[in-house]
């Protein structure tokens, strides 16, 4: 172990900026704004070592430790010109956690340590105000005993209450009938005299002594190293611990612990304290932007308690609240922060987030941090600090986080907005929407017709449903994880989902919502009726009642410049997994450069086709498949008209017929008699067929290019629309670049048999139009064994696209639809690091994209490889696909600027492996 504790004040630091590991954030921000020159409270901070050791010796420090700590608070003493225990020049210190990640609010500070009775009559005549001493050391005792001797604070409510009581009288304020909150307004802490506050100190030992059996401790040593253990203790709470799975911040880190002189900023009307950012952490503006309180010490600030002043006096024309501001009532002490906030950006080249206080006109820093910030403002302050020259272009680029970006492209709950939470559920896709409640995809689409706002809540979506998810603003699932159908489907549309929402049971025309506070413990219930207003917030996964405002989704002129910088960069192409014209505009408008996947069952859907397909499906004979499906023809040429149109110039890549047929038979009586008047077949003969259709294991059942291999006239068909229309196209002078694909291929006798029958139909078309279209032929690698004879395959396939949603199912033998069951005890348990069908399983499904690779281009130089499935558009599966060297990803329209940053991110990464650039 190194050195155990690292001091700093008067301009020195034994730490830096650097030291995040050992001294925490804040330990490591303190000693880089001492280095800098800015004012801080001097102190020191004992390392995250130091705090691991004491776990590793059942929580005690190291020898020798606690002498380097009286020797610290020693050089502390001389620097203050103050003694800890010293009645005469009482040194008070605040003992603070802080580790290496900023975790806010998830760890335990202690302010005002080193009072007694005798200390606090001191720090009364030093300061010369008793009211303010006695006030400092009644809150030391209730966050010690909350905080060191395990009293919850509580306990301590009534004694409060009581010397509220005893201040009112005084006051003249009738207190007799005011419940807690009402006289905590009559007389805030601020009114309580000093006969009622040492009345409260006595009561509040009393209570300590009660509750442990103990005095409560009056030597300051004694109460530091109390605090210094509690300030480790902390980093093993239950709510660190839960906010470091979610966050993946490793236990083996450990916290620092920082012990600082105290500064007051509650010493009167000309102290204060307060939280800055150097710019706006929300729309990203330049500007200094915060918050401040008078006569107030830190914690006020986040209690909430009052409600706290803007620092600045507001732009043009003022406001209501100019007299309020920092700046209107300490002009010198504002000038010295904005001189502050100014230097600290040019430091760190980021926005930081400051925590200040002012002791009788005095500006004290004591901390600062990289701010949080919104997608929104993440972008706008990237561009704008490249154009200032504090960050490079490529520096911009690695600044924002993908995921974050998606806010922008959606629209936003307005957060100052007051809400009702009613439950929450999974972020399956961002956006905001309220609407209506309605229960089925048909009053979906009906309501929609008349202008209404409409939120689609199912138990779970089906392809059945797409009409109404088509016309929802939202849709809210009771289950189904993040690759469920309603997710991914929505995410296609770029329409706010909430799934797997397991507060919510839908039946009957109701929903009932169980009510969960904060400890997940069930509390009520709530119905919701067709026709009551709900708001999704699919970005977080939660569920509002009633209507919340929201914002609408803005690419700014800084958006744009950022993907631009981005695409300078990026190797890896993207495209858009789009079936309709719709879809191919936005993607196109989102720059995509090609179609991945263009799913043509999706079009099987609509009214007027799906009774064709059932037909076709459903018929005895290939005479009457052919019959149904030359129905099918003319609208299938028409939608791939329309999508090679939107897609002028670029590549589309149509898959051919993927999912098993019984998906598309009728779903109940109605539409089966339906059925049997169009065919003149009997309901019951139909039924009986459609028994025979039903698979006990669909995914692995007559699908893909197995279709085919049956009923050849389906790709036939299929081939031949395509065909069509790609003739038509360039007959208009468009630029036509069709792809073919072959779904779930696994032998080259597969691909070699629908090839043929494609290339067949190619040459009469062809002949039939007077005309030649380039038409590339190319499989899906979506099973392991095609992944390993990918040689055999690519000589038969001139592009190979890795469905990675199948090739995860079928390589891990789970299947995506059954796996909410289990994969979360999978992800909680470590057995996956995520849930691999959203970020793909480098280990395991990546070695066999690798050998695809690898195989199908010895056998074909230059053969060009793609991904389509979730993991296109996923940030991390996408730094994989840039290692892996693959030419392209394909991800959903409203992924498609998310996976354009990833790559170029992923770009960057790899260039930086690869060792430093000569220039930049
Ligand atoms: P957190 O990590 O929860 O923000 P902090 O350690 O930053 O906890 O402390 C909580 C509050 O107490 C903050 O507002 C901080 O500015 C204030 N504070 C901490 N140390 C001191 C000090 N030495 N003097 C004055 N205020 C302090
Ligand atoms: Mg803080
Ligand atoms: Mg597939």
């Amino acid at each position: 172990m190194g050195r155990s504790i690292y001091f700093f004040g008067a301009g020195q630091a034994d730490g830096d900026a650097q030291q995040k590991d050992l001294l925490g954030g804040k330990g490591a921000g303190l000693a880089e704004m001492t280095r800098l020159g800015i004012p801080v409270p001097p102190g020191f901070t004992v390392t995250t070592e130091v705090c691991n050791a004491y776990y590793a010796s059942g929580k005690a420090l190291p020898a020798g430790v606690e002498d380097e700590i009286k020797a610290a608070i020693g050089r502390l003493e001389s620097l203050r010109g103050a003694g800890f225990g010293s009645p005469e020049a009482p040194l008070l210190v605040s003992v603070r956690s802080g580790a290496r990640a900023s975790m806010p609010g998830m760890m335990d500070t202690i302010l005002n340590l080193g009072l007694n009775d005798e200390i606090a009559r001191g720090l009364a005549r030093r300061t010369g105000s008793e009211r303010f001493a006695l006030d400092a050391y009644r809150r030391f005792i209730l966050a010690y005993a909350d905080i060191v001797l395990g009293v919850p604070r509580d306990r301590f409510e009534e004694a409060l209450g009581r010397a509220r009581r005893q201040a009112a009288a005084k006051l003249g304020v009738d207190a007799t009938r005011l419940n807690s909150a009402e006289l905590e307004r009559k007389v805030p802490d601020s009114q309580l005299d000093p006969e009622s506050l040492a009345a409260l100190i006595q009561r509040q030992k009393d209570i300590v002594l009660g509750a442990t059996g103990r005095p409560f401790p009056d030597d300051p040593y004694a109460q530091l190293w109390g605090a210094i253990g509690a300030v480790f203790d902390s980093w093993k709470n239950h709510r660190a611990q839960v906010y470091r799975k979610m966050h993946d911040i490793p236990e083996a880190w450990g916290t620092a612990c920082t012990v600082q002189a105290m500064v007051f900023g509650n010493l009167g009307d000309d102290s204060g304290t307060g939280v800055a950012f150097t710019r706006d952490p929300s729309t990203g503006e330049r500007r200094f932007y915060g918050e401040w309180l008078p006569n107030a010490q830190g914690e006020d600030v986040v209690a909430g308690v009052r409600t706290p002043h803007p620092l600045s006096r507001p732009g043009e024309g003022g406001g209501a609240d100019d007299e309020s501001s920092l700046e209107a009532r300490m002009p010198a002490a504002y000038a010295a922060l904005v001189e502050v906030q100014g230097k600290l950006e040019q430091h760190f080249r980021d926005v930081q987030d400051l925590e200040f206080t002012i002791q009788q006109n005095e500006l004290f820093l004591l901390q600062c941090r990289t701010a949080k910030r919104t997608g929104r403002a993440a972008v706008r302050i990237a561009v704008e600090m490249a154009k200032e020259g504090l960050i490079s272009q490529r520096e911009a680029i690695l600044r924002v986080d993908p995921g974050s970006i998606d806010q922008l492209l959606h629209p936003s709950i307005d957060p100052s907005a007051p809400k009702s939470l009613l439950a929450r559920g999974l972020p399956a896709s961002p956006g905001a929407a309220t609407g209506q409640v309605v229960f089925s995809a048909d009053e979906a689409e009906r309501r929609a017709g008349q202008g209404r706002a409409v939120i689609l809540v199912r138990s779970e979506t089906s392809p059945e449903d797409i009409h109404g998810m088509k016309a929802a603003r939202g849709i809210l699932t009771a289950r189904g994880g993040m690759t469920s159908h309603a997710a991914v489907v929505a995410r296609g549309m770029g329409k706010s989902c909430v799934a797997g929402c397991s507060a919510i049971s839908v039946s009957q025309g109701r929903m009932a919502v169980t009510i969960y506070d904060d400890h997940g413990r069930a509390t009520g219930s709530i119905t919701v009726k067709d026709g009551d207003l709900i708001t999704l917030d699919g970005g977080t996964g939660t569920v509002y009642l009633g209507a919340v405002p929201t914002i609408p989704a803005a690419l700014s002129g800084e958006f744009e410049e950022l993907m631009a910088w981005a695409d300078a960069v990026r190797r890896l192409r993207v495209r858009s997994n789009a079936d309709t014209p719709h879809d191919a505009r936005t993607a196109r408008n989102f720059g995509a450069e090609g179609i991945g996947l263009c799913r043509t069952e999706h079009m099987f859907f609509d009214e007027e086709r799906i009774q064709a397909v059932r037909e076709m499906i459903l018929a005895d004979g290939e005479l009457g498949r052919r019959r149904a499906l030359a129905k099918l023809l003319p609208f299938q040429r028409s939608d791939f008209v329309g999508v090679f149109r939107e897609m002028a110039g670029l590549p589309v890549t149509i898959r051919l017929l993927d999912p098993p047929l019984h998906e598309f038979l009728p779903q109940d009586e109605a539409q089966l008699q339906q059925l049997s008047r169009a065919t003149g077949v009997s309901a019951e003969d139909l039924q009986r067929k459609s028994e025979e259709l039903a698979e006990y294991n669909p995914m692995l059942g007559h699908r893909g290019c197995r279709l085919a291999i049956t009923s050849p006239e389906i790709y036939e068909m299929q081939a031949r629309a395509i065909l069509e229309a790609a003739c038509e196209v360039a007959a208009a002078g468009i630029e036509v670049e069709p792809e073919i694909m072959i779904p779930l291929s696994m032998t080259r006798r597969e691909l070699a048999l629908t090839r043929a029958l494609v290339e067949g139909v190619a040459e009469k078309v062809f002949a039939e139009k007077g005309r030649r279209v380039d038409v590339r032929f190319g499989t899906m690698i979506e099973l392991p064994r095609a992944a390993l004879r990918a040689g055999e395959l690519a000589e038969e396939a001139e592009f190979f696209s890795f469905g990675t949603n199948d090739l995860t199912q079928t390589s891990l033998g789970i299947s995506r639809d059954d796996a909410g069951r289990f994969l979360g005890a999978y992800v909680e348990a470590g057995i996956f690091a995520k849930d691999p069908f959203q970020s793909l399983d480098v280990p395991g499904v990546g070695e066999l994209v690798e050998i695809g690779r690898d195989r199908g281009r010895a056998a074909r130089p230059g053969l060009k490889l793609g991904v389509c499935g979730e993991h296109g558009g996923d940030p991390s599966s996408i730094a994989f696909f840039e290692r892996a060297g693959l030419d392209y990803v394909s991800c959903s329209p409203f992924r498609v600027p998310i996976a354009r940053l990833a790559a170029a991110q992923a770009a960057l990464a790899a260039e930086a492996a690869r060792g430093p650039r000569a220039t930049d």
